[in-house]
């Protein structure tokens, strides 16, 4: 049994510091051990016992009636979408959110419309929401309402309780539900200081992915009515989801949900100290993270993101160009403060080097 129930498999020595997303975490020890005895069913027949508890657990967690394990949150995402909204009806989502920019194409199985709506730091405009809405009366209808938080690409960006509450109120009288993308769920409660529930209370469905910060190979979760996880628990055989002795992988997310989910905070000073460090370079314009992402606008030194990961990448560390003149940097458990402070060096040093210089 590992006594440090969350510390780290060791990256073997002289590899690369890995910004690139939290998704490269490596199960844990006590992972390993949850796997080796984990009790196992068939969860295509009857049901897998280690399954079935992780989704006992999860509901609870989050206050709801049932939950149903996804092979991936992106599935467990269209599942949900799919249990509540008919084709032609429509989904509403952030422009920039994961479900409008990454999983759209669920559409050609779903029939239903996504549409996006504009917003900022990852929170999708009332006005404009409450136009969308007020078409139900007249025009198609919108059906779910997408929320996600932490939002990804706005850089982990946190919605307030009260952002949630008033989205919550307007969908639910437009006779519309509230789907949570919350692929980074824990790492906004952590930041906001609250149990997880306090942030699902605000939505019928939620989704959390375990193979983010919280270490687990593989799987998510979604979460709500007893009734509207049924529908969901069809749509995963139906969509190809249903896996056999499935508990090998939920005994590593039963780990995560339970033990992972109380360091994120490190994660979280891990990435405003790579802040604070990169804010030290003028050319670069750098995020405020919330929780564990990091943006770095690399416009004003005259070099694209591509070449600037490029040239990091030659120096060992490993980002991810996200748009144009934007770098993802996502702090995880592989990563401490001195691998932090080494990337910020780096960085540095290429600021320095100029445009075209460098190599
Ligand atoms: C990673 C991510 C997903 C998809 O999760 P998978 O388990 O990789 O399918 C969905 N939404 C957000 C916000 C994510 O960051």
């Amino acid at each position: 049994m590992a006594t440090d129930p969350t510390a780290a498999c060791a990256p073997a020595a002289g590899e690369a510091i890995d910004l690139r997303s939290d998704t490269v975490t490596a199960p844990t020890p006590d992972m390993y051990e949850a796997i080796a005895r984990a009790r196992l069913g068939d969860d295509g027949l009857d049901g897998d016992p280690t399954a079935r508890e992780l989704e006992d657990v999860t509901a609870g967690l989050l206050g709801k009636q049932a939950g149903v394990y996804f092979p991936s949150a992106t599935m467990a995402n269209l599942a949900a979408i799919m249990a509540q909204a008919g084709r032609q009806e429509i989904v509403l989502a952030q422009e920039d959110s994961h479900i409008y920019c990454a999983e759209r194409g669920g559409a050609g199985l779903s029939g239903v419309f996504y549409a996006p709506l504009p917003g900022n730091d990852g929170a999708m405009d009332t006005g404009r929401l409450h136009e969308a809405l007020a078409a139900n009366r007249s025009k198609l209808r919108t059906a779910v309402v997408c929320l996600e938080n932490s939002h990804n690409s706005a850089g982990g960006t946190v919605l307030p309780l009260a952002y949630m509450e008033q989205v919550a109120g307007m969908a639910h009288q437009a006779g519309a539900v509230v789907h949570l993308d919350g692929a980074r769920l824990f790492n906004a409660a952590t930041y906001l200081q609250v149990p997880a529930k306090a942030i699902a209370d605000h939505c019928d469905t939620v989704a959390v992915c375990l193979s983010k910060g919280l270490s687990a190979p593989m799987g998510a979760v979604l979460v709500g009515e007893s009734a509207t996880m049924a529908k969901a628990r069809a749509l995963r055989r139906a969509l190809g989801g249903n896996q056999r002795q499935v508990g090998i992988a939920a005994a590593a997310g039963l780990v995560a949900i339970r033990v992972m989910t109380a360091r994120l905070g490190e994660d979280h000073a891990s990435a405003a100290r790579l802040s604070a460090g990169l804010r030290q370079i003028p050319a670069l314009r750098v995020s405020m993270p919330q929780t564990n992402i990091v943006l770095v606008d690399t416009a004003g030194t005259g070099q694209a993101a591509q070449a600037w990961a490029a040239l990091l990448r030659q120096r060992g560390v490993l980002v991810r160009p996200w748009g144009q003149s934007s770098l993802r940097c996502v702090t995880h458990r592989h990563i401490g403060l001195a691998d932090v402070d080494k990337a910020a060096a780096i960085f540095a040093r290429i600021a320095m080097t100029g445009p075209g210089q460098g190599g």
